[in-house]
């Protein structure tokens, strides 16, 4: 069909063709399968080795590997793994050809790339069929520039906060469990008797993703939650999502120890961050950043941290980026600790020196409530490869922090409070200038802590004086009850 256009004013002799898109037969799935498999999918490959390989540099001559086929969290030596991939294949691709290939994917329905995980697939699971992805397109997650927060409370001009919370089941948490539960899907067609079910031990948003995940991809799911430390919002969508809820009398140390045994010993596979498929999608925040600022690297990134994969995981991701070309310098990171939980604060200030579990105390940062992380070494690495810094804040100060952002448009979440509380004190020491573009990476979606969020508006919290209780005004029906009311919080109204 052609439309002649040259009668139109100011449009002279043109002819548009408006072809209306060709429909193409079947779901996007199908689709996605009829295509050619992915051009240069087979020439990239990853698999796993100890963690220590990596660290000490040989992790391409470890002699100890296993494929991402197996079911294997620990080295021979006890020690974590490592998702390593062959870096030379991906780069004889150069900058420019990954730049283009990521940016043409973004904001697409075509399975599985409108994912902001699996738009990476190359640098995440490179051998997955397409086929096996469980994925609910999430990622893409947006970077708020915090303008009146930046400007009036911190003294900031290039302050931003990538919005990770803005996610499926609201947690950054979906980022890793799409590639684990899609890597279980492709086990469990190779290997039915081999997993039966995927188990997780969390603090709320682990299982909340777990769950959905499995639920979407038809796969059993069990989880164990410390019974009342986790918020009732985390707690109802494992339950709507048909998981095997179970609320353990203990903390989330307890609870990981548990799953641990139960795991070791039945076709259950284990979905705690300990297993490093799951860093593999926590990485492309850290990539999404560069490229959501057109390849550049922000010189400050701040993330809250309990069990401390995600620090090494936002390094990994930057340091790919990095490595193959795509920017040109690493960001600093921090880590930002609940100072009820604070074990990497407290081996920070000792230089490194020593670092030894401590009992978390309770915190309304529940997601980082975890005195001795699985990733220690792995934050050690990250921190002390890109100059980084471990700051904590006490409950008042997340509190406080949180609803700070919150009165410039924002909805924090405890642990997003955590960071942004970090980041009032570098600023107030000076370490982070004014004109430092900082990401403060927000984790959760502030929803699903409205108790507590309500408990400190109320000024319900002892011992908190809740700088910024915002409490509603009971009223009569009565206009100039109301008026009263809205003239004493607007004293300038008349
Ligand atoms: C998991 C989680 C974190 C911390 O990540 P770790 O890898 O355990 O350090 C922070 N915030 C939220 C909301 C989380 O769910």
């Amino acid at each position: 069909m052609g439309v002649d256009l040259s009668s139109r004013p100011g449009v002279a002799h043109a002819t548009l063709s408006v072809e209306a898109p060709k429909a193409e037969a079947g779901d996007i799935r199908e689709q996605a399968h009829r295509r050619a498999p992915l051009e240069k999918g087979h020439l990239f490959n990853a698999r796993y080795v100890p963690f220590q390989a990596v660290a000490s540099g040989s992790g391409r001559a470890s002699e100890e590997t296993y494929s991402l086929d197996e079911v294997v969290y620990r080295s021979r030596d006890g020690g974590l793994l490592d998702v390593e991939h062959d870096m030379e294949a991906l780069a004889i691709y150069g900058p420019e050809y990954w730049r283009a290939l990521f940016d043409s994917r973004i904001g697409r329905t075509s399975w599985p790339f409108g994912s902001g995980v699996w738009s990476k697939k190359e640098w995440v699971l490179p051998q997955l069929g397409d086929d096996d992805i469980v994925s609910m397109f999430e990622g893409n997650s947006n970077l708020f520039w915090a303008e009146r927060l930046g400007r009036e409370a911190l003294g900031m001009r290039d302050l931003w906060v990538k919005q990770c919370g803005n996610s499926h089941t609201g947690s950054f948490k979906d980022l890793g469990m799409t590639v684990l539960v899609s890597q279980v899907n492709r086990l469990r067609r190779l290997r039915p008797e081999a997993v039966q079910a995927v188990g997780c031990a969390s603090t709320g948003d682990t299982s909340a993703a777990l769950s959905a995940y499995c639920a979407a991809a038809g796969i059993p799911s069990i989880v164990f939650l410390p019974a009342d430390k986790i918020s009732l919002a985390q707690l109802v969508q494992p339950i709507a999502n048909g998981a095997l809820v179970l609320s353990i009398d203990t903390d989330f140390d307890g609870c990981m120890k548990l799953i641990k045994d139960v795991t070791a010993e039945s076709p259950i596979y284990l979905a705690n961050s300990m297993n490093s498929l799951r860093l593999e999608g926590q990485k492309t925040a850290a990539i999404e950043i560069c490229q959501q600022f057109d390849w550049a690297v922000p010189d400050w990134v701040i993330i809250p941290g309990g069990n401390l994969g995600n620090i090494y995981a936002f390094y990994k991701g930057f340091k790919m980026c990095l490595d193959l070309g795509l920017v040109d310098r690493m960001p600093r990171l921090v880590c930002a600790q609940a100072a009820n939980a604070n074990p990497l604060y407290q081996a920070y200030k000792k230089g490194w020196e020593h670092f030894e579990p401590v009992k978390a105390k309770t915190t309304f940062a529940s997601a980082i409530q975890i005195g001795d992380p699985v990733s220690i070494d792995r934050a050690i690495l990250a921190l002390t490869a890109t100059d980084g810094i471990v700051e904590e804040a006490t409950e008042e100060e997340l509190m406080d922090a949180a609803a700070r952002g919150d009165l410039t448009g924002m909805f924090n979440c405890p642990h997003t409070g955590v960071a942004l509380a970090a980041l009032t004190k570098l600023r107030e020491r000076g370490v982070i200038a004014p004109s430092d573009r900082t990401v403060v990476v927000s984790t959760a979606h502030g929803l699903k802590f409205a108790q507590s969020k309500v408990a400190y508006h109320a000024g319900e919290i002892p011992g908190m004086a809740a700088t910024h209780a915002n409490p509603p005004v009971p009223v009569r029906e009565d206009l100039s009850a109301v008026m009263d009311a809205i003239r004493t919080k607007f004293s300038s109204m008349r």
